[in-house]
């Protein structure tokens, strides 16, 4: 995986990039604003992150990219600067490009190992942690959202995988917000859409639910960083930005007859899908949208981020 990144950086520049405390000098960057008395109160009868507000949150999708995001602090800050421009949130439920499970799968709800789900990086990145809290009211709320849509299932023993802990390392570097993480119980389109319209509540309850992923992501097709991006990655990205500017759920749902090349953008469906399940969590039709973080990594993968509201 990213394999020619992964050779770019010797293990001497990776160890000076850790070494500089990189996390540590981003951290405290968030926003905390002032709670209002009802929200907080909500946020105090869920029981979890006691002082964070109940500010209502955005949906968010976050390209997350190479797992050696966790250790670049170029990008790490774009990340960084991106979840300071918001409330802190609650809690934060993310869905991930790296946990298929059906029927939905709750994550662990109290401190697990991380999961290492990437082979033949350097021995530093299997040795980061993160060890946010867990968010076990979280995990309640989301089982009563979800039992309309069916059987929720739980995976105690399951901590976050890379598409969660490596932009949360940027995003919230404390490890002070407490995270949950739901499967992606389908790659089918419409039904993430649902699903995330299902979990739109939470955005009123100071939860950020956050799709992990990538909007271009072709392992076949990487190249070092700084290449050239091809158009067929380009041009993908640019449609992803115009139907979700314009907030144009049925064609995001029909990506694969719409936009262009999603074959050569999308050989596997699981790192784009997640998106769906963000663009499905924001309220109502209409509202703001924004795009936080743009541009390629390795060629062609996408690092578009996604705000909405
Ligand atoms: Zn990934």
């Amino acid at each position: 995986m990213l394999a020619a990144m992964d050779r770019a950086l010797s293990r001497r520049s990776l160890l000076s990039l850790m070494g500089a405390g990189a996390a540590g000098a981003l951290a405290g960057c968030h926003a905390r604003p002032g709670a209002g008395k009802a929200l907080a109160a909500a946020a105090l009868a869920l029981g979890e992150a006691p002082g964070a507000a109940g500010s209502r949150m955005p949906s968010a999708f976050v390209g997350h990219g190479s797992p050696m995001l966790a250790v670049d602090p170029a990008k790490g800050a774009d990340l960084s600067r991106w979840a300071a421009s918001f409330p802190r949130p609650r809690a934060v439920l993310v869905v991930s490009a790296h946990w298929e499970r059906a029927p939905a799968t709750l994550g662990a709800t109290e401190p697990r190992p991380l999961v290492y789900d990437f082979y033949g990086f350097p021995d530093e990145l299997y040795a980061r942690r993160y060890d946010a809290p867990g968010a076990p009211a979280l995990a309640r709320r989301v089982e009563g959202l979800l039992a309309p849509r069916g059987e929720v299932a739980r995976a105690p023993g399951r901590g976050l995988d890379h598409g969660a802990w490596v932009p949360l390392t940027w995003m919230y570097p404390r490890a002070d917000v407490p995270v949950l993480e739901l499967s992606l119980p389908t790659q089918d389109p419409s039904s993430l859409l649902a699903l995330g319209a299902a979990l739109a509540p939470l955005s009123d309850e100071g939860v950020l639910v956050l799709g992990s992923g990538n909007a271009v992501h072709n392992l076949r097709r990487i190249a070092g960083d700084g290449a050239p991006t091809p158009s067929w990655a380009a041009e993908f990205d640019a449609w992803v930005e115009d139907v979700v500017r314009r907030r144009d759920l049925d064609a995001l749902a029909d990506y694969e007859r719409r936009a262009p090349a999603p074959d050569l953008a999308h050989p596997t469906k699981e790192h784009f899908v997640p998106l769906l399940v963000a663009a499905g969590a924001a309220a109502g039709p209409g509202g703001h949208v924004s795009f936080p973080v743009t541009g390629f990594e390795a060629g062609s993968i996408s690092r578009r981020c996604v705000q909405f509201g």
